[in-house]
């Protein structure tokens, strides 16, 4: 076992090296752009590049004219909301969206309230779950748009994509949903959920960093978007710029790769976290869970809080093993997690709070270690230090 541990995989994830050998050649040898019709290089380039497309596609139930190219979810996010709020604005200028959403999603929002739209950010209760009556009473006649996180990069909160999608079908309004931590672990389609445009990451899935893709559904209704970044009319004017070949190759081989692990690895990296939960919890007491039950949470997602700790004596007793933390946040000029406050976690919970995200690499002997390492830290920890919850 090589230490540290990773286990921060909302955070990021490493390529995969089946991934990052199929870029390789598209660097250096097969260095084409792929708008270049006159000649070979741009023909390889170009036919990488659909064949990355169809995977990608295939993946979420999509054709490949729906998949839009772009730097990653941020900016896939930020092209949804702000580039169907402008197009359909004619239409309303209501948007509604959930306070637990990432923080692309949220800023997006933002500024949109900033040039005159209004926006509903709907509550969530202690599992981080909408009420659906809620949503649906949100929505008015100048509502164009809802986007709702398909599963929380924090507390593993899964949506009921299906349902809303069908409330978003009936009363005609569009629905984006930000499937970065979702996509490639757990099924998507959307077809069947209704979904009109869906933002994806490559580099939470085993692929590169600063690139990702919009899905943008183009029948029954076919979907304009206002481009955010304007030039040489690439992705169907959607999104310009020359193409990142590596970046899409990579992210077509990742989304392959999770496609054929997908049961597998969910029930394997399921295990091992609900390991980690027992282990601690069987060592520790007062430890408590933040978020839904573990079987209703993404597979890879466990977020906990210790009482009697201070959240950054903790993460330095933690220096081998690489998990996310709110301690940093509420010390720092910071704010703690919009999460675990929506949830009504208290704020010293919340900075007493660690979130592990287990991934492909880790193994049995590591999921014990860091169990391990957690109790032992937070024992110490509370003989040195009494300190009230
Ligand atoms: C990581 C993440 C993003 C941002 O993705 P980038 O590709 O890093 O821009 C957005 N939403 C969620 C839920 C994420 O986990």
């Amino acid at each position: 076992m090589k230490l540290p541990i990773y286990m921060d995989h909302h955070a990021t994830t490493p390529v995969d090296p089946q991934v990052f050998e199929v870029m390789q050649p598209y660097f250096s040898k097969d260095f084409g752009n792929a708008a270049s019709r006159q000649h070979s290089f741009g023909w390889r380039a170009e036919e990488a590049v659909a064949i990355a497309r169809e995977h990608i596609a295939h993946l979420i139930g999509a054709e490949s004219g729906e998949i839009i190219f772009n730097s990653g979810a941020t900016e896939s996010i930020n092209l949804a909301l702000i580039g169907a709020a402008q197009q359909y604005q004619k239409k309303g200028r209501h948007i509604i969206t959930v306070v637990t959403e990432h923080k692309a999603g949220l800023e997006a929002c933002r500024y949109l309230q900033g040039q005159g739209f209004q926006v509903t950010y709907l509550p969530v209760n202690a599992l981080g779950d909408i009420d659906l009556d809620q949503l649906s009473h949100a929505i008015c006649d100048k509502t164009i748009l809802m986007s709702v996180m398909a599963a929380n990069n924090e507390i593993g909160t899964l949506a009921p994509l299906t349902e809303i999608g069908e409330m978003a079908r009936k009363k005609g309004i569009l629905f984006h949903t930000d499937a970065a931590q979702a996509c490639g672990k757990i099924p998507l389609d959307v077809r069947s959920m209704g979904i009109d445009l869906l933002s994806m990451s490559a580099h939470k899935v085993y692929g590169p960093k600063g690139i990702g893709a919009l899905y943008v559904r183009r029948r029954s209704p076919r979907i304009q978007l206002t481009p955010q970044i304007r030039g040489g009319a690439q992705e169907q004017g959607m999104r310009s710029g020359t193409l990142n070949v590596p970046g899409i190759v990579g992210m077509g081989k990742a989304l392959e790769l999770a496609k054929a692990l997908m049961i597998s690895e969910s029930q394997r990296i399921g295990k091992l976290r609900d390991q980690l939960y027992q282990e601690i919890t069987e060592g520790l007491e007062e430890v408590f869970l933040n978020g839904p039950p573990l079987n209703k949470r993404l597979y890879n997602n466990l977020n906990m809080s210790f009482g009697k700790v201070d959240g950054d004596a903790l993460l330095m007793e933690l220096r081998e093993v690489a998990v996310s933390s709110d301690a940093a946040c509420t010390t720092s000029a910071g704010e703690p997690s919009h999460v675990l406050k929506a949830i009504g976690v208290s704020k010293e919970r919340a900075q007493a709070s660690l979130r592990f995200g287990l991934g492909r690499e880790n193994t049995t002997e590591e999921v014990r270690y860091v169990a391990g390492r957690v109790i032992e830290g937070v024992k110490k920890l509370r003989k040195k230090v009494p300190r009230p919850t």
